[in-house]
């Protein structure tokens, strides 16, 4: 009882998360908030109404319709937005059939609560423009077929059986019906149709997950001796006609519709699962995994309970996980990342900042945050031999990283040339493609091996 008032509390508290910004993900949440408030009221009063005529299986009808709203109103704060969004579309789907059959009292003012299916049909086709096709084109057309069914049967039940009431001139009545909604849905589509690369590439990701086009592949780590110290797990997006898409492409996009934080959320379990895998397999290796956290995920109300609970699923020390963030990250709300870093570093996990050195820099950050790590950024690495500003800040990133004790890994190794001048500089982690380029899971596995039978 008490967790249960706890939970509606902090909805509560997040009211005014899903109410500000315009991301898709708040639109339709703010949506789905009016559509349950809306239902409630109409169901309250539909409700009232019936009680007073004594007619109990409606009165039923809108009971549940009004349950609905509050189901509705709650899916608005929830997770699991795209399973509710199935649910509460069928749902009010069923509950218009529902109420086209049984409440027929008023026959001649029946054309009126047509209209119901027609704000089905259209809200669907444009609330559910970034869901699924199911969503977003089949749904909104089945509503259009049983809208046309309805019009030109009047099937009612009443009296223990089903009554067709076939308005008179059927065909012209048909038409007339047919064409002005079939041309609003049409027009519909046609508007937010009207897509640029990154809407597509955001309509499509959201199905990525559901239909296995994700996979993680495994870039190894290295020790100034060459020795595997771990892998940077980077996200593949194989989509099945425009094939390979690099996470450069479609990480801002799913930062940007939201869509990060259940990504995220697949590449942490996934590549908990690998590890479990792995360490099946080759017990003994204590290989660390490096993890990219967008700020998003990081500022996300559940980050910090999720991935604890996603953790405690899992048989893997803590100790073995690195969580990388960008320096972008401490632009964000300051005390709570800090929270966040320090909750998770007592734990045991590290925290690297990625990308050093070309983003929002404030060395300040490095002793503000508990982070273990630097990773210098693979554009100032390539650089160090043509260009000397770039050389200094290299340079001197090492020698800061290690005077404050912290791990310094250069990323973006293409050769042996680097490799050299950087390890004579002092530093003494490494990731490039003069190493491995990012693997697939069964290739990175000789990697293991290797390291294994090195051991
Ligand atoms: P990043 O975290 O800086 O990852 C390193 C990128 O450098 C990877 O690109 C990797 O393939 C590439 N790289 C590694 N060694 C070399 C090299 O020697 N030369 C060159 N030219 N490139 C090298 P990738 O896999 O395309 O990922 C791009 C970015 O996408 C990542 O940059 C990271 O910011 C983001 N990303 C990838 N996976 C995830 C993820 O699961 N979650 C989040 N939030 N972001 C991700
Ligand atoms: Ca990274
Ligand atoms: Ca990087």
């Amino acid at each position: 009882m008490i967790s249960y008032v706890m939970s509606g509390y902090t909805r509560l508290r997040n009211l005014p998360f899903i109410l500000r910004g315009d991301s898709p993900e708040k639109k339709l949440r703010l949506t789905l908030l009016i559509a349950g408030v809306a239902s409630i009221l109409a169901g309250c009063y539909m409700l009232l109404v019936n009680f007073g005529r004594d007619n109990f299986t409606l009165f039923g009808l809108y009971l549940f319709s009004t349950l609905l709203g509050g189901y509705i109103s709650l899916a608005a704060f929830s997770n699991g937005l795209t399973r509710n969004l199935y649910i509460i579309t069928h749902a009010l789907l069923g509950i218009i059939v529902l109420l086209f059959l049984l409440d027929n009292q008023h026959l001649s003012g029946k054309h009126s609560e047509y209209n119901y299916l027609i704000a089905l049909t259209a809200g669907a086709a444009l609330v559910l423009r970034l869901q699924s096709v199911y969503l977003s084109r089949v749904f909104p057309l089945i509503c259009l077929a049983v809208y046309l069914f309805f019009i030109s049967t009047g099937l009612i039940w009443e009296n223990g059986r089903f009554l067709l009431n076939i308005p008179q001139e059927t065909g012209f009545y048909f038409v007339n019906c047919f064409i002005p909604v079939s041309a609003l849905l049409l027009t519909v589509f046609t508007y937010r149709g009207n897509y640029s690369e990154t809407d597509l590439i955001k309509r499509d990701l959201a199905d990525a997950i559901a239909h296995n086009q994700l996979e993680i592949y495994y870039q190894p780590q290295v020790d100034s001796e060459r020795r595997l110290i771990g892998f940077e797990a980077l996200l593949r997006w194989k989509h099945p006609v425009k094939g390979f898409i690099a996470p450069g492409v479609f990480i801002p996009v799913a930062e940007k519709s939201g869509l990060i934080i259940p990504i995220g959320r697949w590449v942490l379990e996934h590549m908990l699962q690998q590890m479990e895998a792995w360490d099946r397999d080759y017990p003994g290796q204590q290989l660390l995994f490096s993890i990219n956290i967008s700020p998003l995920q990081l500022m996300h109300r559940d980050f910090t309970q999720e991935t604890l609970l996603t953790l405690s699923h899992y048989k893997i020390r803590p100790e073995r996980l690195k969580f990388e963030i960008t320096e972008t990250t401490f632009i964000y709300d300051q005390p709570r990342i800090s929270n966040v870093i320090r909750h998770f570093s007592q734990l045991g996990v590290k925290w690297a900042i990625d990308d050093f050195g070309v983003g929002y820099s404030s060395l300040k950050s490095l002793s503000d945050f508990a982070i273990d790590d630097i990773k210098i950024d693979k554009s100032l690495i390539m650089h160090i031999f043509e260009n000397t500003s770039a050389a200094i800040i290299v340079h001197k990133t090492i020698e800061l990283s290690r005077a404050m004790g912290l791990n310094v890994l250069a990323e973006g190794i293409e050769s042996e040339e680097y490799f050299e001048h950087l390890r004579n500089k002092g530093c003494h982690l490494f990731q490039g493609y003069h190493f491995a380029r990012p693997l697939p899971a069964q290739e990175a596995v000789s990697w293991i091996k290797k390291s294994v039978g090195a051991a």
